[in-house]
């Protein structure tokens, strides 16, 4: 059994651990299992590849990206590791050379997808070698709740009692509590020790502007601050759909910025050249759909821009912490505004998934809203999210140039005490934004006159604002913690923080945002 520095050093030619790696390895190796909450980049693989490198036996890894799967794999070889893949992509042949150098114990790593992993056939050739460990990459695919849902995951708790004696780390970048707690109790990982990284990414400056010509803007921002010493700065502007990513990327061509488009439909070859420039130039920047940046690493990225909202936070924290890896000073540029708003509703409408799929993705849109109309520092409300607490960073733009507020401690007080009247006059249960809106309004729906809500004295008493307002005010509240959206149907709660509101205790400001409309319009209020 070799030693985790050795190994560190010799097979992976890093001189020290980072953050918690050390402590996550020397963890693992002695047998225990772990639930790992890292930010993307923060160093996962070495996590559960140097103990399954310690430890006797084969390292099972079970991921989700199949198509990255193969390059790690090739990577590993590279550094001289003996690892190998099963996924559905393989010959049949190429299985049968995985399997048999499993069995006789010649793999030190093999990485797995889930689906294969819940296999009979899969299960019987993992209990006839030896293995070091699980490690559950992309660990928060098993939470329902989250973004990249994966049924096969479920199944994973399995391996808890199909190898007790086999340690199991869980690895994430996405770290709501929610999350984490769904990864403990589904992966049966209730014994595990956690680590959880601090997701604070200092040297990053946040910035959200409200979008009037994204283009130009973009433009602006990257001639102003996309500049380091003189010379133009490497970085990456992502766009939702592959046209946008093309003319934006012709759009700063033609305004002399080395850009090049990114995207799925592209030739092969030709993303193959876009990325080894973007990897070895200098001041290339690279216009792109999200698929963009998975398992890339450079470290001296200046500046992530995105000229369409984000579908989600997890999504926008990962793509942002893309940007100064190399710890130097670098800018998180985002411009949004009522098209987008729009866009995302239409796609979330319009997509495949059932009715609950639809409400999480709704509310991984509700987040992003609010992390764009925060009137608190960004850092603060992107930290909150992922669960911790941080001060006022000081360089965002929030920090910077505090936004103009309105007090919305009436409107608050409204929605907060009927929904103290629903609970607690009628013993009704919680009910989502919607519903509470018509009631605020005064709206004649069905419902409105099936339940009687006619007769609640805050029946009418928000006519002032239109339904677009009340939904930013909600939005609003929620970010803030005052109301809480629960369940599959995102239905509202009081919180602690609710009481202090009621009694006029704490003052609610409220950002005046001249898109503060369009979040809402479109959307149905039943
Ligand atoms: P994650 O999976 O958390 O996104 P990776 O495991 O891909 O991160 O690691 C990100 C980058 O950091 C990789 O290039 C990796 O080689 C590098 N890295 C990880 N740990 C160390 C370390 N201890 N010393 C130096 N580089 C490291
Ligand atoms: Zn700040």
């Amino acid at each position: 059994m070799s030693d985790m520095w050795e190994v560190l050093r010799s097979t992976f030619g890093y001189e020290s651990f980072r953050g918690d790696q050390e402590q996550i390895v020397a963890h693992v190796v002695g047998g225990g299992d772990a639930v790992v909450l890292m930010p993307t980049g923060g160093g996962k693989s070495l996590c559960y590849q140097v103990p399954a490198l310690v430890r006797e036996g084969c390292g099972v890894v079970v991921s989700p990206l199949i198509a990255l799967m193969a390059d790690q794999v090739a990577a590993l070889r590279d550094l001289g590791v003996r690892a190998a893949f099963l996924n559905s992509t393989q010959m049949p042949e190429e299985r049968a050379e995985v399997e048999s150098a499993f069995r006789a114990g010649n793999l030190d790593l093999l990485y797995v997808a889930p689906e294969r992993l819940n296999t009979a056939g899969t299960r019987n050739l993992l209990s006839q070698g030896k293995i070091a460990l699980f490690a559950i990459d992309e660990a928060h695919c098993v939470s329902q709740w989250g973004h990249d849902f994966r049924p096969d995951y479920l199944a994973l708790g399995d391996l808890a009692e199909l190898w007790p004696d086999v340690p199991r780390i869980a690895l994430t970048a996405t770290a709501t509590q929610r999350t984490h707690d769904e990864i403990t109790d589904r992966l049966h990982l209730q014994r595990a020790r956690h680590f959880v990284a601090d997701f604070d990414r200092p040297n990053i400056t946040y910035r959200i502007v409200t979008k009037t010509d994204p283009r130009r803007q973009l433009l602006d921002f990257i001639r102003s601050e996309g500049v380091v010493e003189g010379r133009p700065a490497t970085g990456i502007v992502y766009a939702l759909s592959r046209k946008s990513v093309e003319a934006t990327a012709e759009f700063l061509v033609a305004n002399g910025i080395d850009a090049m488009p990114y995207h799925a439909g592209l030739d092969r070859r030709l993303r193959q050249v876009t990325l080894e420039r973007f990897l070895r130039a200098d001041g290339v920047v690279v216009v792109a759909t999200i698929a963009f940046g998975m398992g890339i690493d450079k470290p001296d990225v200046r500046f992530v821009a995105h000229i369409d909202l984000p579908k989600s936070v997890e999504g926008y924290y990962q793509e942002t912490g893309r940007a100064g890896r190399d710890g130097l000073p670098s800018a998180a540029w985002m411009t949004y505004g009522l098209a987008d708003v729009m866009q995302q509703r239409r796609l979330i409408d319009q997509s495949d998934g059932d009715a609950q799929h639809r409400r999480v993705q709704q509310q991984h849109l509700d987040a992003m809203l609010a992390l764009c109309e925060t009137v608190d520092c960004r850092r603060v409300q992107l930290l909150r999210y992922f669960g911790q607490e941080a001060a006022p960073c000081g360089n965002c733009d929030t920090c910077l140039d505090p936004p103009a507020t309105w007090d919305g401690t009436v409107p608050a007080q409204k929605l907060l005490s009927t929904m103290v009247r629903l609970q607690r006059d009628l013993g009704d249960p919680p009910y989502g934004a919607g519903h509470l809106i018509d009631i605020l309004r005064g709206a004649d729906t069905a419902r409105i006159r099936e339940r009687g809500h006619t007769r609640l004295t805050t029946y009418g008493i928000g006519a002032d604002l239109d339904a677009a307002a009340w939904r930013s005010v909600i939005r609003q509240l929620v970010a803030t913690g005052v109301v809480e959206p629960r369940g599959d149907y995102g239905v509202l709660v009081l919180t602690e923080k609710s009481g202090p509101v009621l009694r006029g205790e704490t003052t609610v400001m409220l950002r005046t945002d001249p898109a503060r409309s369009p979040a809402t319009r479109g959307r149905s209020t039943k």
